[in-house]
Formats: C-alpha cells, sequence, structure tokens
C-alpha cells in the first residue's frame, strides 16, 4: 500500500486507543507514513513504533478524562481521534455470562463513549477535528451461526453514538464518523479460528470477495475519514466487508 495521498494530515496529532496491535497498530503506522505525530491509548504498549505510549483502559472513565486532559495541556487538542481498541467473546446468547456481556459493552461501547467525550471536549474548545470509531458489519448483521450477542450490540450502539455525535457537534467544527470492517486478519478473528477453525470456510464462503480483508484495507479507509478530503462527511459508516453485507 502507498503512503502520502493526505497532505493535510502532515504534522497532525492523532489519538489511537487500541494502537499496539491489529488494525489499530496498522493505522498508527499509516498515519506516522502522513507525517502525523501519533499517541497510542491502550493496554500495553508496542516499543516496535515510533509513537507516544499511555497505558490506559478505555473502560476506566476517570483514567480516559485524565489523559485527555493532560496529553491536551501538553501539546494542545488533537486534530484526529480514532477509537480502535475492542474485544469480543463468544457464547450463545442463552449462556454468555453476565461478566462477557459486560465487558464488552464496557470496551466496545462505553470505553468508545468515554474516549469520544474526553477528547471531543477539547475538539470542541479547539473548534476542530475528526473522530472515526471502529464498529462492525456485525453492528448490522447478526453473523449468525457466530454467538456474539454482546459483541453485536456493541457495535450497534458505535454506529449510533457515532450518527448522536455527529449532529451535536458538526456545527462546532467536529466530524464523528465511524468505519464497519468485515472479516480482517489480526489476532482478534486468529482466536476465533483458533476455537473454530471451521469458521474460516464459513467467512471466506458467505464474503463475496472469498478472502478476509488486511488492517492496512481499514487503515485507508481511517485516514481517509480522518483527513479533509472527507470535509463534507459526518455521522456516515463506511462499510468495508468484501461485500458480506450484500446478501
Ligand atoms: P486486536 O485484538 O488485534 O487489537 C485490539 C486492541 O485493542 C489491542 O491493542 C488491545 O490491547 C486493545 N484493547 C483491548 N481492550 C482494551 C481496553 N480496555 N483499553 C484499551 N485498549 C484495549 O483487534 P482488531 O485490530 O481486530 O480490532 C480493532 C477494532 O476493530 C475492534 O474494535 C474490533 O471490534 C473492530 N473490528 C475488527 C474486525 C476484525 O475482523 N478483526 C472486524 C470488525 C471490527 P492489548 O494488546 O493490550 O490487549
Amino acid at each position: 500500500m502507498t503512503d502520502a495521498i493526505y497532505p493535510d494530515l502532515d504534522g497532525k496529532l492523532v489519538v489511537v486507543t487500541g494502537g499496539g496491535r491489529g488494525i489499530g497498530l496498522a493505522t498508527v503506522l499509516r498515519f506516522i507514513g502522513q507525517g502525523a505525530r501519533v499517541v497510542v491509548l491502550d493496554l500495553a504498549g508496542n516499543a516496535d513504533i515510533d509513537a507516544e505510549f499511555i497505558e490506559v483502559d478505555v473502560t476506566d472513565a476517570g483514567a480516559v478524562a485524565s489523559a485527555a486532559d493532560t496529553l491536551t495541556a501538553r501539546l494542545g487538542a488533537p486534530d484526529v481521534v480514532l477509537n480502535a481498541a475492542g474485544i469480543v467473546r463468544s457464547a450463545s446468547a442463552e449462556v454468555m455470562s453476565a461478566e462477557d456481556w459486560t465487558r464488552v459493552i464496557d470496551v466496545n461501547l462505553s470505553g468508545t463513549f468515554h474516549v469520544c467525550q474526553a477528547f471531543g471536549r477539547h475538539m470542541l474548545a479547539a473548534g476542530r477535528g475528526a473522530i472515526v470509531n471502529i464498529a462492525s458489519m456485525s453492528g448490522t448483521v447478526s453473523n449468525f451461526p457466530q454467538k456474539q450477542v454482546s459483541y453485536n450490540a456493541s457495535k450497534a450502539g458505535v454506529m449510533h453514538l457515532t450518527k448522536t455525535l455527529a449532529g451535536e457537534w458538526a456545527d462546532r467544527g467536529v466530524r464523528v464518523n465511524s468505519v464497519s470492517p468485515g472479516y480482517i486478519a489480526t489476532d482478534l478473528t486468529a482466536a476465533l479460528l483458533e476455537r473454530e477453525p471451521e469458521l474460516g470456510e464459513v467467512w471466506r464462503e458467505r464474503t463475496p470477495t472469498g478472502r478476509l480483508g488486511t488492517p492496512d484495507e481499514v487503515a485507508s479507509i481511517i485516514l481517509f475519514l480522518a483527513s479533509e478530503a472527507s470535509s463534507l462527511m459526518t455521522g456516515s459508516d463506511v462499510i468495508a466487508d468484501g461485500g458480506y453485507t450484500v446478501w
């Protein structure tokens, strides 16, 4: 994949949650390639990337707010925030534990809200910025026979959270959009395949392109939504699923 197509990202301050691995990491590398200064908020750092790391669990609203206030006091309000932190737990609805329900909603939905709110306040005060939330095609389709009711509900929530914030903040210069990937080759899907290898064939059969996407392909869309190239877009969800949801 080639870089250098969004000159306006050069020198921008970009905050990425979940930037230590997977889609978040691929996007961090692409932002760095555009000349952006990147700060990663994650549970664990990644020594291989040239980005500042702040250890934060996005479910901890106080820690997220403190990170946002400290960072902004030091470097100014971020220009871009990407919410890529996310987890999945699989179990059929009738047996899913309360812990698995709550943790997934806490990380994927509440965590995204805490980050949008904490950094969004500073972006609103600065009168500019772009937030990109990673939802999922699972926010639109149930993905049966996979059993991930908490994940699906959390991602539908992320899509609607995105639209609501976009409406509230559009006239103050802050855009909020989401991207909904299909199956992407990361540790998250690798763990699902390890538990149920037969899923690989199901995914390929149901995806018209016949393959998993790469983190870099999702990163391309995130960069577009973060840049001025998408200046008219807010409250949009961009589906990147190899056609999975056309059925
Ligand atoms: P990975 O599991 O590869 O990476 C997830 C990242 O999120 C890790 O860096 C992880 O940190 C971090 N993280 C998890 N929980 C927290 C937390 N509480 N606070 C801060 N950081 C946290 O996932 P993907 O790259 O595959 O997924 C990224 C996003 O894309 C997720 O929101 C996921 O739901 C979504 N998505 C993924 C798809 C896919 O097929 N892979 C499809 C559709 C959507 P650590 O390394 O420390 O655990």
